[in-house]
């Protein structure tokens, strides 16, 4: 096997990868701020709640 090879079976495994997860990709980081509702939430948290976290995914599947 190749460099060529490797490269190959690299860019499948990750493009398996993306085809099985479908979810709109999450914001990276937390800003301290719902990303849907845009009010305060804990650190580390990038949603206050399980519904907010919702909403904004079936808005970017939306934009998609
Ligand atoms: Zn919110």
């Amino acid at each position: 096997m190749d460099a060529i090879d490797i490269a190959t079976n690299e860019q499948e495994r990750e493009l398996s990868r993306a085809l099985t997860y479908r979810k709109p990709e999450p914001p990276k980081q937390s800003t301290g701020r719902c990303w849907n509702c845009k009010e305060p939430v804990e650190q580390g948290r990038r949603w206050c709640d399980k519904r907010c976290m919702t909403e904004w995914e079936q808005l970017h599947d939306r934009n998609r």
